[in-house]
């Protein structure tokens, strides 16, 4: 699934592009995608309610929060989308070939598209009055200026659980997906499965910049390509070359030589080092 240095890169992807333009038409291959207007409360078909809401808007920033991207339009409102497992969002000319899995395509007044592509169909699009319908429950973003390592420290020491699963809950922070956890948590030598309330104060430090550093490097190297994630133009990320633990059982720790493990934490796929994450 796409993280925050992925949708960090597509939204930057997307401003030049979108930013000024008007929508002009949607075309709808898989309804469900469609979020918001909640069918329930919808007065006619949601699909018509959000086509309604969406057309002769125009966009006026794009910007990102957590794993979503967050479009603000003229009149009020945003739409929002989140990607998910294998979202695609691309730009293209109105002539370029469709591929089947295009399931949602914004028109724009410039001739060209913007097309959400989603093999499986698990992405979500959300027209909203106040953004803070979607996002508002979501923790701070790491990468903030404002977010400092007391902040970090004050987080953490509310908490019981494993590291892992608490680094993945969007509500506790933002934006970390299964990759950057396992990442950061190998820079900062830290188990993945830790109880939150063991660590010290070092340690938590040494989190809160490990954290930053992999996501920061996620941004320069735009994001973690394994499979499915594409940048705005189609492009594969680079992020994939340095990473140090991800997908690597059994290679060596660059740090101590000792084999990678795989393990489950969470429920999730989780890579260590057996020797030098304590
Ligand atoms: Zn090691």
């Amino acid at each position: 699934m796409p993280e925050l240095p992925e949708v960090e890169t597509i939204v930057r992807g997307l401003r030049e592009p979108l930013v000024g333009r008007q929508f002009t038409g949607l075309r709808v291959g898989w309804e469900n995608l469609i979020a918001r207007p909640r069918p329930e409360l919808a007065e006619g078909p949601p699909v018509e309610e959000f086509e309604r809401g969406l057309v002769g808007r125009r966009i006026l920033g794009v910007k990102r929060r957590g794993k979503y991207l967050i479009f603000a339009l003229s009149g009020g409102g945003s739409l929002i989308i989140h990607l998910r497992m294998t979202g695609r969002l691309l730009i293209t000319n109105s002539d370029d070939e469709l591929d089947k899995h295009d399931h949602l395509i914004f028109e724009l007044d410039d001739g060209r598209e913007l097309r959400f592509n989603n093999v499986r169909k698990l992405g979500r699009v959300y027209l909203v009055d106040d953004e803070d319908e979607i996002v508002g429950k979501l923790g701070p973003e790491p990468l903030d200026d404002d977010f400092t390592p007391a902040d970090f420290a004050a987080l953490i020491s509310a908490r019981r659980g494993k590291i892992k699963p608490l680094l993945l809950n969007q509500r506790f922070m933002a934006g970390v997906g299964n990759i950057y956890a396992d990442e950061a948590l190998f820079a900062a030598r830290i188990h993945p499965e830790r109880k939150a309330d063991s660590f010290t104060t070092g340690e938590i430090e040494r989190l809160y910049y490990a954290i930053r550093q992999v996501l920061r490097q996620g941004i320069e190297n735009r994001g973690t390509t394994f499979s499915a994630y594409r940048d705005a133009e189609g492009r594969e990320g680079r992020n994939q070359e340095v990473l140090q633990v991800s997908r690597n059982t059994d290679q060596p720790c660059p740090r101590c030589g000792t084999l990678i493990e795989r393990t489950v934490v969470g429920g999730r796929g989780t890579y260590f080092c057996p020797r030098c994450q304590k």
